[in-house]
């Protein structure tokens, strides 16, 4: 069934008994980042389904957490909607959002994928995986810390240092391992790049496939929607590539989020935690992961097949997504110290 038309179905009366018929009119206005169009066709079964109207402003993730700073206790933002854990921290650290209190969140929403005080939480899961070319022969590349091994000399891409998702899987080899253990990291792996980062994840899978490089590594999600491309040259670069999943007998794949809290200055702070538990519904995981291949963070919920296809069933890193947003800081310092550019 398509999106919409899976959207199309869902019912109002289902939806009802998660958003009291005393919240139902008025509005919520939504900072967010993702920008994907699926999102935009869930809002509206909100606003179908509760009488709220969701007002989007799509920005960058930092010019919408500098936007909320400007605005301060004006700010019109109810809600901020963004992906990466460490994001969320960013915002979090800054005082921007406030504590919600929900039953419904707290029990649907696992406790690593939220923040222990409530100022977010998570509605989708993306993991950082290993791509390599199926025709490279990479062998005895199994967890995250061998990409430093110097048998993987000048066959990897990776995208830089500035990238929110690098840091992230960073701070969680921080958690893992230690800062020192970190550095000598990723000294190693910059040892073994095959050139310089450039470009996004998608750019990162495409040298792969292409021979550039032997070894990558990107988001489950990129790959998946060139699985699931209607260009014919797209779905021959997801055909020529292997994925690795990391860590599989030890700690699991790193795991990160989207999400979204209640800010600090909400004008209709009520609406914004309906819109939360409507996220959280069983209905909306399915289509908000769905839309951007991503896996539901409610457990139980069926999501595309596609992830089945590429991923199948894995060992998830379920350290807590507070933990190495919060690492975020020294995940770049070490980056920078350690001439990942
Ligand atoms: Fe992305």
């Amino acid at each position: 069934m398509s999106l919409r038309r899976f959207l199309g179905s869902l019912s109002a009366a289902a939806l009802m008994t998660i958003v009291p018929p005393a919240l139902a009119d008025g509005e919520v206005n939504l900072y967010t980042s993702r920008h994907y169009d699926s999102d935009q066709v869930l809002f509206a079964a909100f606003t179908e389904a509760t009488g709220i109207t969701v007002n989007v402003i799509e920005d960058k993730a930092g010019k919408l957490i500098e936007r909320i700073k400007t605005e301060g206790v004006n700010s019109p933002a109810d809600v901020f909607l963004t992906v990466d854990a460490s994001n969320l921290m960013n915002a979090a650290s800054d005082g921007l959002f406030q504590a919600t209190s929900s039953d419904s969140l707290d029990s649907r929403i696992p406790a690593n994928l939220r923040h222990p005080d409530g100022l977010w939480f998570a509605f989708t899961k993306r993991a950082r995986v290993i791509m390599v070319r199926e025709d490279a022969g990479v062998t005895g590349l199994e967890r995250y810390e061998d990409l430093a091994d110097p048998r993987f000399d000048d066959m990897i891409c990776i995208r830089s240092s500035g990238n929110i998702y690098n840091q992230s899987l960073v701070g969680s080899l921080i958690a893992a391992n230690g800062e020192e253990a970190t550095a000598a990291w990723v000294q190693g792996l910059v040892a073994n790049m095959a050139r310089e980062p450039e470009s996004n994840d998608t750019g990162q899978i495409r040298a792969v496939a292409a021979g550039e490089c032997s070894i990558g590594v990107a988001n489950t999600y990129y790959l998946a929607r060139l699985t699931r491309s209607d260009d014919p040259a797209d779905r021959a670069v997801a055909a020529a590539i292997d994925v690795i999943l990391p860590n599989q007998d030890d700690r699991g794949t790193h795991v990160n989020i989207s999400g979204a809290g209640v800010l600090s200055h909400a004008p209709n702070a009520a609406n914004a935690v309906a819109f939360l538990e409507f996220l959280a519904s069983d209905e909306a995981q399915l289509a908000f992961a769905d839309g951007n291949n991503e896996w539901p963070a409610v457990e139980g919920v069926a999501h595309g097949s596609v992830l089945d296809d590429l991923y199948g069933e894995f060992a998830q890193d379920d350290i807590s997504v507070a933990t190495f947003g919060a690492n975020r800081s020294s995940a770049l310092n070490i980056m920078e110290a350690n001439g990942w550019k």
